[in-house]
């Protein structure tokens, strides 16, 4: 039994370094492939494990060398598996990323197993969910199971905290259903059905997803630290200031702190405020899954900061 448990994407992330994104029809010469664990799910898991907790996590990969390294890696993590069902008729889901020397890249997701959900899933995604204190789900898996998690969830009386990453129209529903919504700016706007690069006051579109969701909100700002909206109060939780490696991952390792800062029944400003710490230490560190800090590295950064 897991105090938290994650429900989400499961991909192996291929990374090709090119001279140039490739235009339409154009083919480009790339240097070696290289493979990283990754899918929002995985990558939360993880987050979450690191600090401690007892992690399982949700998920579909396939029958394959990709399902099985995967799942090799999040055991070796402490993230129980036990959950994550393997398809013999699908491939597991793979994220084709071409990284250009300018660091503009190109990003094609194969989503395979994790899309394709059945009843005997739902089935086993309540099987899962005995026991937890926290359910955080993230949007690469189909609405229907994550409808399904959250409320078995709310039945059993668990915390749901909804990373609702990546947005998908028609998903308003959801966001309703969770008690925590933790998107990123893109998320929020995206959500209301804004366009995020037209957006020039945050507080604003915090205060607006908080009150046409009912849930609390806690938005994420990425080098600005993040937003915390309890129905119309505003708390700004301020940023830790780091030196900048690569930011992947940082909004992964921010919901799995939080979400550990939730079990651990920290109030809420003081768990964003932990998440933020969480989200900086990413940012510091190359890659996803390699970045996520653990939780001594958590307390120094917190400590030093008093
Ligand atoms: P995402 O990775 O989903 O786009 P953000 O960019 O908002 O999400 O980052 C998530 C969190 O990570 C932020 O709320 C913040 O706590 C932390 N973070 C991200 N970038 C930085 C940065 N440059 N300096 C300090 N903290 C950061």
């Amino acid at each position: 039994m897991s105090e938290i448990v994650v429900l989400g994407g499961i991909n192996m992330d291929l990374v090709v370094r090119v001279p140039h994104v490739p235009r339409p029809g154009e083919t480009v010469q790339g240097g070696g492939v290289q493979r990283f664990s990754g899918g929002k799910g995985a990558n939360q898991a993880v987050a979450a494990a690191r600090l401690g907790a007892s992690v399982a996590l949700i998920g579909q990969v396939g029958a394959d060398a990709f399902g099985e390294e995967l799942l090799a890696g999040l055991d070796g993590e402490a993230v129980a598996v036990s959950c994550v069902r393997r398809l013999p008729d699908h491939p597991t889901g793979v994220a084709l990323i071409s990284v250009a020397d300018d660091g503009q890249n190109a990003i094609v997701v194969a989503p395979g197993a994790n899309m394709i959900w059945d009843d005997v899933a739902t089935s086993w995604v309540e099987a899962a969910l005995s026991g937890c204190r926290v359910l955080v789900a993230n949007l690469e898996v189909p609405s229907a199971i994550v409808a399904r998690a959250i409320s078995v969830a709310r039945q059993q009386g668990v915390q749901v905290i909804l990373n609702p990453a990546p947005w998908r129209r028609g998903d308003e529903h959801l966001l309703r259903a969770a008690d925590l919504v933790v998107p990123n700016q893109v998320e929020a706007a995206q959500a209301l059905g804004l366009d995020p690069e037209r957006v020039t006051d945050w507080t604003a579109i915090g205060k607006q997803l908080a009150e046409s969701t009912g849930a609390r909100v806690v938005l994420t700002l990425g080098a600005d630290g993040a937003l915390l909206v309890r129905h119309t109060e505003v708390t700004r939780v301020p940023p830790f200031s780091v030196a900048v490696e690569d930011t992947t991952a940082a909004g992964d390792a921010f919901v799995g702190g939080l979400a550990v800062a939730v079990l651990q029944g920290r109030g809420l400003p003081e768990a964003v405020r932990f998440a933020n710490a969480c989200g900086a230490l990413a940012v510091t560190q190359a890659g996803a899954q390699p970045s996520l800090p653990d939780r001594l590295a958590v307390e120094r950064l917190l400590a030093g900061s008093d």
